[in-house]
């Protein structure tokens, strides 16, 4: 492939997920390769230009980022910022004409993500959201069983996300902050439980009810909630109970059962490692579907071939805005106690 024909990707946010995960993933993805930078913090910018070989003047920063418009070395943007700055940079980057890859949960309101949506369209650009566990392969094998009804009709769903985040207050840590990270851990680390639950059934719930705890008196959840969990119930009678927290030790498990047997994965959505039992009646086998961490390549690679195509994509704006219509309405459960009905565009009834 020419690089004329190659993707460029401008990376906004050089935290740590692009700099740990994204950013090294470029050697290994088609089709692809990073373009420039936009960051608010110019020693910075300029170290990871240096260490992937960028000329200075493909470093953007957050004020002058409107000049990207004019540069044809960029195609697409990857926004991996916190997630309240996610809608405002997305309109930015399609009112500059730029493709766009925003990282997950895509926004913190439904609201948000029919503007991005929105924008989306009128520019005539691609909008995916970076939900890496479809380029998974475990995870790809997970659906690929449920499609084949390994276990018989699916039953149970359960999934654990938590881990215990250290002593900080809002103003120190994003994750905290209601207006950069919205309700707490169901939006970062649970949607991933939450994913699993609708690519597992391929379903979208038809109710749902939830509990929430924020304990004020700790430091740590004066904005946010420290747990959530979640019972989804979906058309086809299976029911999901979910698990989220950011106080309570580390799990991350994803187990799914039906009539004929159970899968079980743990880590279940990991960056690396994962690992899956398929057990029915009189044997257990451990499933070895491929290396976990091709995921980040994968997920580029994919990006990049809708562009270059006008293909289809896999995990477009709407499956991020179905996701954050089931969070408010988890959070509407909770608050209400009640069990609340939900229409097939996981919007509520009534
Ligand atoms: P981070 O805190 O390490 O990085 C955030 C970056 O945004 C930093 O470079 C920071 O300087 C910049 N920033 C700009 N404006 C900011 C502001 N007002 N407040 C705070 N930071 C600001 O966070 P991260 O873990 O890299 O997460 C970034 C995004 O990536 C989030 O949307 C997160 O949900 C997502 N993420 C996804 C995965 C995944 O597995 N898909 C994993 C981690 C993070």
């Amino acid at each position: 492939m020419s690089p004329d024909e190659s993707v460029g990707v401008a990376i906004i946010g050089l935290g740590r997920y692009a700099l740990a995960q994204i950013m090294p993933a470029f050697a290994a993805a088609r089709g692809c390769h990073i373009a420039a930078l936009v960051s608010g913090n110019a020693g910075k910018a300029k170290r990871v230009a240096a260490a992937y070989g960028l000329d200075e003047d493909r470093i953007y920063n957050y004020e002058n980022f409107g000049d990207i418009a004019s540069d044809d070395r960029v195609d697409a943007v990857y926004i991996i910022l916190p997630t309240g700055l996610h809608a405002d940079w997305a309109e930015k980057a399609f009112a500059a004409e730029k493709h766009v890859l925003c990282e997950k949960p895509m926004a913190l309101s439904a609201t948000e993500c029919e503007r991005m949506i929105a924008a989306s369209e009128r520019a005539g650009r691609k909008l995916m959201i970076g939900y890496r566990c479809h380029f998974e392969p475990y995870n790809l094998r997970a659906m690929e069983l449920m499609r084949e009804k390994a276990l018989g009709d699916l039953r149970l769903i359960r999934t654990a996300h938590q881990y215990r985040t250290g002593m900080a207050t809002p103003a120190e840590n994003w994750r905290l902050n209601r207006a950069l990270a919205g309700g707490g851990p169901l939006e970062d680390y649970g949607l991933y439980g939450l994913q699993a639950s609708l690519y597992l059934t391929g379903e979208t719930p038809e109710s749902l009810s939830a509990y929430t705890l924020q304990p004020k008196n700790d430091p740590r959840f004066q904005e946010i909630f420290a747990h959530a969990s979640t019972q989804l119930r979906f058309p086809s009678g299976a029911v999901a109970q979910l698990a989220t927290s950011y106080d309570s030790f580390g799990m991350n498990a994803v187990s799914a059962r039906g009539a004929k047997g159970a899968l079980v994965m743990e880590p279940a959505t990991s960056y690396s490692g994962n690992a899956m039992v398929l057990q029915t009646y009189g044997a257990r086998e451990t499933l070895t579907p491929g290396t976990s961490s091709v995921q980040f390549a994968q997920q580029l690679s994919h990006f990049a071939k809708a562009v270059r195509e006008n293909a289809v994509i896999r995990t477009p704006g709407e499956m991020g805005l179905r996701d954050i219509r089931l969070i408010e309405a988890i959070y509407k459960a909770a608050a209400s106690g009640r069990t609340l009905a939900l229409n097939a565009d996981a919007t509520l009834k009534d």
